[in-house]
This record gives C-alpha cells, structure tokens and sequence, in this order.
C-alpha cells in the first residue's frame, strides 16, 4: 500500500491540528503554515470534532437514531462516534468511510465496535456514493429500512464542485428512510475571509483540494430536509455545551447543522 507519505494528506493535518501521532513530515510542514497562515484552526478543528461529537449524541439520545454512516471518518481520535453513540445504546451500527489508505489501516484496528453493536470500515470515495451504496459491507451493517444519521463531518469542503457536492449528499441521502437524518459541517470564509482563503489557497498549492462556503451555500445542502434549531450556525453554536459556549467567534470558520428526513 502507497502511504504517499511525501505529500500532505487532510486526514493527517487534521490529526495533527487536533494533537494526534499519527502524522508524518509532510503533513506537519502543511499544518504548521496553515496555523501561521490562520492561528485559530487547531481550535477550529476541536470545536468541528466537538460538535461532531455533540450531534451524534443528540441524534442517538434524543432522536433515538441506531444506525450511523459516517463519511469522512478521518484518523480515530478518542471519543469516536461509535464510542459515543454506543455509550447511548451498545447495539448502535456505525459504517465508516473514507478514501485515505492510512486511515484505513487505523480504523481496521481501533475502531472497535461493542458485542452488541456493530462498527464496519469501507474504503470508499465520496465522490461515488454509488459504489458506497451498493457495496455488500454497507448493506450487511445497516438496515436501509430503518434510520439511518448520514455524518459528513469536515468532508465536503474537499469536494471543490459545488454541483458535484450537492448531488453527492442528495444521492446519499436519496435512499435512507423517512426518519433520517443529515448532520454536516464544512469551511466557510465567513468567519475571517483573507484568512481562511489564505490558508485554504495553502491546502491547495500543497495537493489537497479544498474550498470554503458561504452560509448560503452550506443551507442549501439541506434543500428539501427540515432543518432543525437552531439551523445552520457556527458550529461552537450548534447545541452548545459550556466547553463550547467558552469559544470566541473568531476561532471558528466551519459551519454545521443538522436536517430530518421526513
Ligand atoms: N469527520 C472527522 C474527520 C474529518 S477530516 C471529523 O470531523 O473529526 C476529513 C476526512 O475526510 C479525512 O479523513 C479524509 O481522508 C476524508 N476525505 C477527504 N476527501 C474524501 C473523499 N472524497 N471521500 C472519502 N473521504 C474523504
């Protein structure tokens, strides 16, 4: 398996702006003049992992949610989804995806399900929901009868074509129940724009395609879903607890929110 461990990967910039090991040279150098470029994205990057972490959550404990399928799953950083919606109800299903190859190794190992639950981990790219959809593992995992929450946490700002990115989650979403839900978050300018175009520009220039959104975009992911409150925000805004209320504006430029399917 080809690593590519020259070049910078997101799964591992990000693992690196979050405080992870599991980085190499490359990925620093690219993480290190993101955060010259724009100082505040390590707290970025923890608040979208803490929102991730806070919507899972709500949707297994409020919204009694069983099945997961998160896309974009990135290096397993404590707690995982599975962890935390298992927490909820040990029997919960979480399916991970992603297209990064060091992810995969990682996952295989640590993302480890309860007895009564499941976690599975498919290789596959999120730009051919297609192969996703109709792949064995995905359908051995979850009931497509049922629920199912579709998290694409910090994915979709590396899908640059903004048709492409749209049709992407209407395609995933197309299939699942009514009683589905849609939880996501991705890069906006909004917060501070020459600073995150600047350090969008570097991922760039360094190999990884990645575009930030305004708010007007990202709501219209959620075209044809009821969006739930309080909408698309900030996502340290999204159903905040005080670790998250404690974070200044200016640190954050992802946007989240989460729609039903009814
Ligand atoms: N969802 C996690 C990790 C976000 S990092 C969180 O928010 O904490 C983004 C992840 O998306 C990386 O692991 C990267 O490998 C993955 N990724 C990027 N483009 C992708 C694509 N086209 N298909 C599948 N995964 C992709």
């Amino acid at each position: 398996m080809d690593l590519n461990t020259n070049v910078p990967h997101s799964a591992r910039v990000y693992d690196y702006l979050l405080g992870g090991k599991d980085n190499f040279a490359a990925d620093r150098a690219a993480a290190e003049e993101v955060v010259r470029i724009a100082p505040y994205m390590r707290t970025s990057s923890r608040a979208n992992r803490d929102f991730m972490v806070r919507t899972a959550h709500y949707l297994a404990a409020e919204r009694g949610v069983r099945q997961f399928l998160d896309v974009g799953t990135g290096l397993p950083t404590s707690p995982n989804l599975h962890e935390v919606v298992q927490a909820v109800d040990p029997a919960c299903r979480v399916v991970y995806v992603d297209n990064d190859p060091i992810v995969l190794v990682h996952a295989r190992a640590l993302l480890t399900s309860t007895p009564q639950g499941m976690s599975r981990y498919i290789h596959a790219d999120l730009s051919e929901p297609e192969t996703l959809l109709d792949s064995p593992e995905l359908h051995e995992a979850l009931d497509l009868e049922r629920p199912i929450a579709l998290c694409l946490i910090a994915v979709l700002h590396f899908i640059n074509d903004e048709d492409l990115a749209r049709s992407v989650v209407r395609r995933l979403m197309e299939p699942l129940a009514p009683g589905s839900f849609l939880a996501l978050s991705t890069i906006t300018l909004d917060s501070a724009p020459k600073q995150v175009a600047a350090a969008v520009s570097e991922y760039n220039s360094r190999g990884i395609n990645s575009k930030a959104r305004p708010k007007a975009d990202v709501v219209k992911f959620f075209d044809g879903f009821e969006l739930l409150e309080p909408g698309v925000v900030p996502v340290h805004h999204w159903r905040p607890d005080d670790a998250a209320r404690s974070i200044d504006d200016s640190q954050v430029s992802m946007y989240g929110g989460v729609a039903l399917k009814n």
